[in-house]
């Protein structure tokens, strides 16, 4: 895994809009193309901050921002890059086999064609691979990750599944026959790194480029539970094929972001489970083999005598404004979930960079230590009972860990190593002080309750 800062400002700010030229992003061998998706992450948080201070300019801050969902969203696209390794085999795995025993034909790798064939293409499969997404249950299981978020901004863009790529590969597939798979892997990455800018609701028309590129004005249709909005624009990078298969929808009345039915959780591992859950359960209850299997491979809104995707009419009506799930937080919380999100998003970057050299035994107590963490200030932003006791177990485990390393690891003894284990011993030693009164008071009104 490659570090945060390899690329320059401008060509980490010209990748995230698919600015490149086939020059400088075409390469011979799958182990030379960069891992560009983790490369772009500062410039992730650049634009980020740029949106932020236009919203402040606009005073709508309030309105367009919930910090506990711009946390959710970042979790999943931190989840979505920790797992990665497990579905490597699944989405290049399948290509390059095809690719090596069935092509039928060779596009040079170097030639400005392949470039722009490969481009064309993938985008062409992003456009289908979207749209089944949306209109098969199973596929949707995963999507509807994406879509939960009940706000527009460029971190729900980072909003990802962990499943979806176990879909993605193969409607690609078709490409493994002439492409060579360092131009598909590489095109595949620009086509979800273009896909960042346009969450966005900072940005309202780009005048004649809405004509055939996907625009923040398309997408934020896409992301609509308004009836006019539901099924539409499925675009990567061009909208031209949502004009030519019958998919697009111009920007009307105002968009209301979010699932049909919210999920009304910040439970990033809830958020990735929940509609497999819902799936089973409605298979489970339905009678009928086929309808079982109906309730798989059909639409999400199906119900035996509706269409295969349901029926526009049991969407529910928007009435404005629409009331959003943002449980009451105290403002010391926020500022908690910042420094603590800081804290894990310090040991993700460690770990994800040093991943390679870990034994599995430490991969797996990282992987673990993020997740569950992560999952804490879930627990925190849905205002859950809970959450007192899981940070103070939390916080005690990385008190005792860190007292553990210190003692036996002497290299963790010395120099700036040292400087963070007092930062991380005066952090997680504050928050057990916050957080005990906290149950105390919880167990305090358990008590009171059943007297
Ligand atoms: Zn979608
Ligand atoms: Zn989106």
């Amino acid at each position: 895994m490659p570090g945060l800062f390899n690329a320059d400002v401008l060509t980490g700010t010209r990748r995230l809009f698919y600015a490149v030229t086939p020059n400088e992003t075409s390469f011979e061998n799958l182990e030379d193309v960069p891992d560009y998706f983790y490369e772009a992450i500062p410039f992730f948080g650049l634009l980020a901050l740029l949106e932020m201070i236009v919203t402040i300019a606009d005073k709508k801050v309030r309105e367009r921002f919930f910090l506990p969902d711009s946390i959710s969203s970042l979790t999943a696209g931190m989840l979505l890059l920790l797992t990665q390794f497990l579905s490597h085999g699944v989405n290049i795995g399948f290509y390059v086999w095809v690719h090596e025993n069935y092509r039928l034909a060779t596009l040079a790798w170097d030639s400005p064609w392949t470039w722009i064939i490969c481009f064309v293409l993938v985008d062409l499969g992003y456009y289908w691979m979207h749209r089944m997404s949306h209109e098969v249950n199973i596929f949707w299981a995963a999507h509807q990750v994406h879509h939960s978020s009940e706000e527009y901004n460029l971190t729900t863009a980072l909003r990802q599944s962990i499943c979806q790529r176990f879909v993605s590969w193969m409607f690609y597939l078709p490409l493994a026959f002439a492409i060579p798979p360092p131009i598909f892997m590489m095109h595949q990455q620009f086509n979800t790194l273009y896909q960042f800018w346009i969450h966005t609701r900072v940005i309202k028309s780009l005048g004649p480029l809405e004509y055939i590129l996907n625009t923040p004005s398309h997408h934020r249709v896409h992301h609509g539970r308004n009836r006019y909005c539901i099924d539409k624009n499925y675009a990567g990078t061009l909208i031209i094929w949502d004009r030519m298969f019958g998919t697009f929808e111009p920007e009307s009345e105002p968009v209301v972001f979010g699932l049909v039915h919210p999920l009304e959780s910040y439970n990033p591992l809830y958020t990735q489970y929940c509609h497999y859950k819902y799936i089973l359960e409605t298979a489970w209850n339905m009678p009928g083999l086929t309808n079982k299997l109906w309730v798989f491979l059909k639409g999400p809104g199906w119900m035996p005598g509706l269409p295969r995707q349901g029926s526009i009419e049991d969407i529910p009506d928007i009435h404005y404004p629409m009331p959003k799930y943002r449980p009451r937080l105290p403002h010391w919380s926020h500022v908690y979930i910042i420094i603590h999100f800081a804290v894990i998003f310090y040991v993700y970057d460690a770990f994800m960079t040093s991943l390679k050299t870990l034994s599995q035994t430490a991969t797996i107590c990282g992987m673990t230590y993020i997740i569950f963490s992560l999952t804490c200030l879930g627990a925190i932003n849905d205002a859950k009972p809970a959450a007192p006791f899981l940070e103070v177990f939390r916080s005690c485990l990385v008190l005792v860990a860190e007292a553990v390393a210190i003692s036996y690891l002497p290299i963790m003894q010395r120099g700036s190593s040292q400087l963070v284990f007092y930062i991380l011993r005066l952090v997680f030693g504050l928050s057990v002080v916050v957080w005990l009164p906290k149950c105390v008071s919880v167990l305090t009104q358990r008590k009171n309750k059943a007297e």
